[in-house]
């Protein structure tokens, strides 16, 4: 269902209206596209303090953004696409000060639909505690900034020791992909992945299992690996399967008509695809609310089985099976209802911070066995079927209630997945990055 709240704020009146009573001011986001796909403008590179990275200069020149410089008109420019605020050097509240002073005098020159990235360090237990303050202290700012920068603008602090190894996640980042990202901490390790022969095509040549993949976000998600070089397999229940080959069959992918929660599904994947794949992504999911009074037993364990026992059911065996190739990465499906709880979702809750827990347990020993990483996406209010059929109140709370003020399309989730897919995004694992424009649930 169409968003009629964000088309109304983008003309003249409704912009008028909406500020004047003091309404949400949701502004149209800038997706990529195959004619725009950067973001217009400058990228600032700005350092609080002493860098801990080497060689981030030429990781940023390769993004696509050209440098902006640091003395021309700073306050209003209003011509940054991006501004990077080195923050990794932080180390006590003093330095601090510099954060501050390196982003105060620029908030005003990022454009509309612009990106703040803070670069942190990674955070390490038994660490000086000053520094550990410092740091930490990052994530609030970095959480405040993205609530109040307004105009489709994201802030996202991504911590790292090696630049090289964060290209992918700081392209993410830096690009039109990351739309509906903001308010999120992502920790890359210094795990050298490579870069891939073509940045336009980095799942070329790689295949891609997509759980759910017949309609929603899970054929958003093929339609992506697609674009991205994959071959993708859509996997659906039978009753799906002409939609399943349908999605397939645009893509130049085939179809595979199995319920997930079948016990030997691992097995049929593998006997399916005895070639191996390289991308595993847990999309299926349903929902059966109910507030747990009135809960049946049937209605917790299908949502369990489907959301969570046949994720790790099938990850177990395609791992044990080594379906899943070396390099491989698996992407599960959280909700933020699975981080902050909702009411009438005990069920969907529980399997959704299942996947969080299984995510990162399994993510150091699968890549340290399996050489395979294993990430979440966590989806917001996300514009599909399922939603449009929520009641009209608490569907525009869901729209409003983030800072983007909007709902996100599949297709945010679906570039998100993408980017944890990508050959070149090794150094990240065991991380569950939200799709929720910074939603206030759980924030
Ligand atoms: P959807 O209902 O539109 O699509 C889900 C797909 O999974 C369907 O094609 C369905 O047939 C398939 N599926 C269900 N059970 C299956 C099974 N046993 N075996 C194989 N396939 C099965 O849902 P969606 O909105 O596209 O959501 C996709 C994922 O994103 C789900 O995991 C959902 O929980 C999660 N999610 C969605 C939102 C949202 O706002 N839409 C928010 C948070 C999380």
């Amino acid at each position: 269902m169409a968003d009629r709240y964000l088309s109304f704020t983008a003309t003249a009146p409704g912009r008028f209206l909406t500020r004047r009573l003091g309404l949400p001011q949701p502004a149209a986001l800038r997706r990529w596209s195959p004619e725009q796909p950067c973001l217009p403008g400058d990228l600032l590179h700005l350092t609080a303090g002493e860098t801990a990275v080497r060689d981030l200069a030429p990781v940023l020149a390769r993004t696509g953004l050209p440098p902006a410089d640091p003395a021309a008109r700073p306050a209003d420019a209003g011509g940054n696409a991006a501004v990077v605020l080195d923050a990794t050097g932080v180390h006590d509240v003093d330095s601090l000060a510099e954060v501050h002073a390196a982003l105060h005098p620029v908030v005003r020159s990022v454009a509309a639909s612009g990106r703040i990235v803070v670069l942190g360090s990674p955070l390490e237990a038994g660490a000086d505690h000053h520094r550990a303050a410092a740091q930490q202290a990052l994530e609030g700012f970095a959480r405040s900034l993205g609530k109040e920068i307004g105009r489709g603008r994201t802030v996202n602090l991504l911590r790292l020791t090696d630049a090289a190894a964060a290209e992918s996640t700081l392209r993410f980042l830096l690009s039109p992909r990351s739309a509906y990202v903001s308010g999120q901490v992502i920790t890359v390790t210094a795990e050298a992945s490579g870069a891939p022969a073509d940045w336009s095509l980095p799942l070329a040549g790689r295949t891609a299992l997509v759980t759910g993949g017949a309609r929603g976000i899970g054929e958003a998600v093929a339609r992506t690996l697609a674009r991205d070089g994959a071959r993708v397999v859509v996997l659906d229940v039978p009753q799906a399967e002409d939609d399943a080959r349908r999605v397939a069959g645009r893509l130049g992918g085939s179809a595979l008509a199995l319920d997930i929660t079948a016990a030997d599904a691992g097995e049929r994947i593998a006997a399916e695809l005895p070639d191996g794949i390289d991308v595993l992504i847990h999309n299926a999911g349903i929902t059966r609310d109910r507030r747990l009074v009135n809960m049946s037993a049937e209605r917790w364990s299908s949502v369990l089985d489907v959301n969570l026992a046949s994720v790790l059911r099938t990850t177990d065996a395609l791992l044990a099976k080594g379906t899943l190739r070396r390099g491989g990465r698996i992407v599960a499906t959280a909700s933020i209802a699975g981080l902050a709880g909702n009411a009438g979702q005990t069920n969907y809750g529980a399997s959704k911070a299942g996947i969080a827990g299984l995510v990162r347990s399994l993510a150091p020993r699968a890549l340290a066995e399996h050489g395979v990483t294993v990430n979440a996406v966590a989806p917001g209010f996300i514009e599909t079927k399922m939603t449009a059929a929520v009641p009209l109140f608490i569907r525009e709370a869901g729209r409003r209630m983030n800072s983007l003020a909007q709902g996100g399309l599949p297709v945010d989730v679906a570039e998100t997945t993408a980017w944890l897919a990508h050959p070149a995004s090794g150094a990240v694992n065991g991380q569950v990055v939200r799709v929720c424009g910074q939603s206030l649930l759980g924030a």
